[in-house]
């Protein structure tokens, strides 16, 4: 009897749990992904970075599939008739997932696994790209953690049972596989958005390319050269430091327990690593954290966890979230930040705390407008990472960095990007601006401007508003709403 493998943010063939589980219940597995229709409900759906990654990691998803003589069948439309049909095409009885944990689509698995049931399939679901179930991870009064600290304790000190279940060395072709050949109507997934042409030169026309074997070429750079130093090195986005794991982790194409295996493995190996692994494990209890968060307050995409934050006055000027997009603030770290969000649909994690204070603290702005656009820039986009950050940068979040740390965009600059490199980088006009002047081109005397070729308010922009005023404005607004 055949199986239906119905894939989502599981992109991989190592240590795929419903994967492992199809095929020793049957030799027949149809895999099978669904471009499912959008609803204005699903904050998840994909942005248009986020599905020209995911447009890339199914095409080599489905290669590393038919190289082991099976089929990827892909499918656009509703889930539910969808699984339905090819359930009654394939004859199968069974059809199994690993969960997903974004409250839309809870709901909808929820709903599509009770409908399949009373019409006689078998569902299978299993834990998804997650290291622990969100449900099992509580304190002591049996309620959610809202403080990383303790949670991420809690989760150490279980036991990590890691299975590793391996890829297979062949697969069967789905039985329905001739008849999609000859469709006419193949789902055409390639996505370019407009501004994507320099996304592959960071995430193609690289040694690590957008598939699983990329992830896995990426995870072993990154802990052969960069793991020892990570809590050091992590924060200075020019030396480039940090794993660039993000998209890769968000479409499942690495499960976070075979990286948590091979750390643990490093360390047994070396206690050298410990500081530089714990610190990098932490990371991804950050991303547990999130995903963790968003399963218990549903509404952590759109509502401030800290409810005091809902009369926050925030203001909405469009000619400063224009500058802030184009990465034209007149401070450059921030602009440095946006331009390569821009161009490679990914933005240190630094950078990303520095922009998002500076439109919150800085222009006064929602954090949610912030949040949206992230999410359709970054190619890692990913609903609990995305809005947890910015509440957590805010300070309306869980565990939120506190009201009174306004982060100051020149003094970030001076201290994470020292000689400027990553400024000169995505600001070319700056690249001759000496190293005392780049984080605050407004302050240079005019024979140093003039030496750089920047013309002020022509090639490279004044500072839109001025930081220490802005500051002040910020901590009255934020005293004044705790005091509500
Ligand atoms: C405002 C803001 C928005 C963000 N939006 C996203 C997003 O949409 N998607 C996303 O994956 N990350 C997001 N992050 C978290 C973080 O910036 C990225 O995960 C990280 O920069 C990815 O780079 P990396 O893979 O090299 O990280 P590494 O430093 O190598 O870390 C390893 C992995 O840990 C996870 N991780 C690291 N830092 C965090 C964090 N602070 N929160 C949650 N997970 C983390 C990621 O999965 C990452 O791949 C956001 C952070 C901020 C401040």
């Amino acid at each position: 009897m055949s199986i239906i493998f119905w894939l989502r943010q599981d992109l991989r063939l190592l240590d795929n749990t419903a994967l492992q589980y199809a095929r020793q219940k049957s030799s027949d597995v149809h895999f099978l992904y669904i471009f499912e229709e959008t609803h204005e409900d699903d904050l998840s759906t994909k942005g248009a970075a986020s599905q020209w990654f995911l447009s890339r990691a199914l095409r080599s998803f489905q290669k590393n599939i038919e190289d082991l003589g099976g089929t990827l069948l892909i499918e656009k439309g509703d889930p539910l008739s969808i699984l339905d049909s090819v359930a009654k095409k394939t004859r199968s009885q069974t059809i199994c997932w690993n969960r997903r944990y974004d409250p839309y689509n809870v709901r909808k698995d929820q709903k599509i696994k009770q409908t399949l049931q009373e019409k006689g399939i078998e569902v299978k679901s299993f834990k998804g790209s997650v290291l622990f179930e969100p449900w099992e991870i509580l304190n002591q009064k049996g309620e959610p953690f809202k403080v990383f600290t303790p949670f991420w304790r809690h989760c150490l000190a279980k036991n990590f049972a890691y299975t590793p279940y391996l890829s297979p060395s062949s697969l069967k072709k789905s039985s329905i596989a001739l008849h999609h050949a000859h469709k006419k109507d193949a789902v055409d997934f390639s996505y370019d958005p407009f501004w994507s042409k320099n996304f592959s030169k960071v995430w193609e026309d690289t040694p690590f390319n957008v598939s699983e074997q990329g992830a896995h070429e990426r995870l072993d750079f990154f802990l052969q050269n960069h793991v020892k130093d990570y809590q050091k090195t992590r924060d200075f986005p020019a030396l480039e430091s940090t794993s660039k794991l993000s998209p890769y982790l968000h479409l499942g194409m690495i499960s976070p327990d075979f990286i948590m295996h091979r750390c643990y493995q490093l360390l047994s190996i070396d206690s050298a690593y410990a500081e530089g692994i714990h610190c990098f494990l932490s990371e991804i209890g950050w991303r547990e954290f999130s995903s963790y968060l968003l399963y218990h307050y549903p509404d952590l995409p759109t509502s401030p966890l800290r409810k005091e934050f809902l009369s926050m006055p925030w203001e909405d000027n469009p000619s400063f979230f224009d500058a802030w997009k184009k990465g034209q603030t007149g401070y450059p770290i921030v602009d440095a930040g946006m331009r390569q969000l821009w161009q490679e649909g990914w933005m240190h994690n630094r950078v990303r705390m520095i922009v998002a204070s500076f439109l919150i603290k800085d222009l006064f702005m929602d954090w949610r407008k912030g949040e949206r656009w992230f999410f359709d820039t970054l190619v890692d986009a990913d609903l609990a990472s995305n809005s947890a950050s910015w509440q957590w940068v805010a300070g309306c979040g869980a565990d939120a960095a506190p009201y009174f740390r306004v982060f100051n965009p020149t003094l970030q600059g001076e201290k994470f990007d020292p000689e400027g490199h990553y400024i000169k980088r995505y600001v070319p006009e700056l690249s001759l601006m000496p190293v005392r002047f780049i984080h605050d081109p407004s302050k240079a005397p005019h024979s140093i401007l003039q030496k750089a070729s920047v013309v002020l308010g022509k090639k490279y922009p004044y500072p839109i508003v001025d930081h220490k005023m802005c500051r002040q404005k910020a901590l009255e607004m934020f005293k004044n709403l705790r005091g509500k």
